[in-house]
């Protein structure tokens, strides 16, 4: 059985957020574009699109401040 602590998770979750924060825009774009999203294919400016799995885990982390 694994005990992890509340702090742990904590530390995992700041992890996870900043991971995805830095790459939801990573996707492959044209040279001057400002970035979409690799999951939805939404842009930066626009924002991602309804259902985007990224954008529901961003929130989901979100929730837990
Ligand atoms: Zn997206």
């Amino acid at each position: 059985m694994i005990t992890l602590d509340v702090g742990t998770l904590r530390t995992q979750n700041d992890e996870f957020r900043r991971l995805i924060e830095k790459h939801q825009w990573s996707g492959l774009t044209p040279l001057k574009s400002s970035g979409v999203c690799p999951e939805c294919c939404g842009s930066s400016r626009h924002g991602h699109r309804p259902g985007c799995a990224i954008a529901a885990a961003l929130d989901a982390l979100d929730d837990d401040e």
